[in-house]
């Protein structure tokens, strides 16, 4: 980054602190911060370590504010997010139609690891359960297992703005513990849907939902897809523009797991949650918003993460179909934060 670059995004980083938006965010981490319900995923015996009251809550603008309040730098692992951005990359690599013939787009209501395919066409149903998230990184290019990986981590990277590892002993342990995950590949290639290289996929799917991100990061990503596929502080792109939408599409229909449409109808905003407790949700050309906390409701998603989408949604009218006038308009309160006002 040139000097004037770390300058502007020092400025931008200070003039979040002043903002009144910040305030917001500071007053619903308070609010949020004592709820006690839901349970942390113990699938795993690594995921069973998370702390409840872990809790970080980060939004960033397009043109590159970023606001932060909570723990929105401890790594996590981001588990089913990658979902999303992994089909970014496979739609890259290989184009919608070559995609769509391989994983269909239609949400399923049924459980993430639930063991499905479409009758008609035997394709998974949508790439945010598991057999469609198997299928899409079957379809990531590279040479070998490091390089398809490398890619992977590489992609994220520009999303992010910064390096990504990967939890290995997370890893191991959903690579000796995916029965169902082995089960749907095996299903997929015995009608042809995924290629025989049937243990390097599984590793390359239990190895993205290893990489370790945290409430910043997932915010970044979002951010990203909010401002076209640009990274808002590198100004790097992370996609190319034409799978923006395919991808925000298939988070707001299914990215939730099976409350996809419920969150649709309450929150209306593009979004994605893994079982580490992370939710990154796009309100496109406005904000890319990121929470961390690990508990979770029944059907997998952070309720700490639901309850500040669903408080950010009501009091700045952020939800994709309303036309009423908000209670809070956004521009106004990030005022202050806008770093041409130094
Ligand atoms: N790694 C998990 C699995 O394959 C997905 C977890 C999630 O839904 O976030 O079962």
């Amino acid at each position: 980054m040139s000097n004037l670059g770390d300058l502007q995004s020092l400025a931008s980083s200070i003039a979040a602190v002043t903002s009144p938006f910040r305030n917001y965010l500071n007053d619903i981490y308070e609010k949020y911060r004592s709820l006690n319900d839901g349970v942390v995923a113990d699938y795993i015996p690594e995921l069973a370590l998370a702390k409840p009251e872990w809790f970080g809550i980060c939004v960033v603008t397009p043109d590159g504010q970023i606001f932060e309040v909570g723990d929105c730098d401890k790594l996590f692992t981001i588990q089913s997010i990658s979902k999303a951005f992994v089909y970014g990359l496979a739609l890259e690599d290989h184009g919608r139609e070559y995609v769509n013939s391989k994983v269909s787009v239609e949400p399923t209501g049924e459980a993430f690891n639930s063991i499905v395919l479409d009758e008609a066409t035997n394709r998974p149903y949508n790439p945010m359960v598991n057999a469609g998230a198997i299928a899409t990184a079957d379809l990531i290019k590279g040479q070998n297992s490091t390089e398809r990986l490398k890619r992977m981590l590489a992609m994220f990277k520009r999303y992010t703005g910064r390096e990504h590892d990967i939890n290995v002993p997370v890893f191991l342990s959903e690579k000796s513990t995916g029965y169902r995950n082995k089960a749907m590949a095996y299903l997929m290639l015995n009608f042809g849907m995924v290629s025989n290289k049937i243990d390097e996929t599984l590793d390359l799917y239990f190895q993205q939902c290893s990489i370790l991100v945290n409430a910043k990061d997932l915010a970044m990503l979002a951010a990203t897809l909010a401002n076209g596929g640009i990274n808002p502080v590198t100004k790097e792109r992370a996609i190319d523009e034409h799978y923006v939408q395919d991808v925000i599409s298939v988070m707001f229909t299914c990215g939730m797991y099976d409350a996809s449409g419920e969150w649709a109808y309450r929150v209306g905003i593009p979004a994605k949650s893994g079982v580490g407790g992370g939710i990154t949700a796009v309100v496109p050309s406005q904000l890319g918003i990121g929470t961390f906390s690990p508990p979770l409701d029944t059907k997998g998603n952070s309720l700490r993460g639901i309850k500040v989408c669903e408080d950010l949604s009501k009091d700045f009218g952020l939800h994709l179909f309303n036309v009423a006038k908000p209670e809070r308009d956004l521009k106004e309160w990030l005022e202050g934060g806008n770093i041409n006002d130094w």
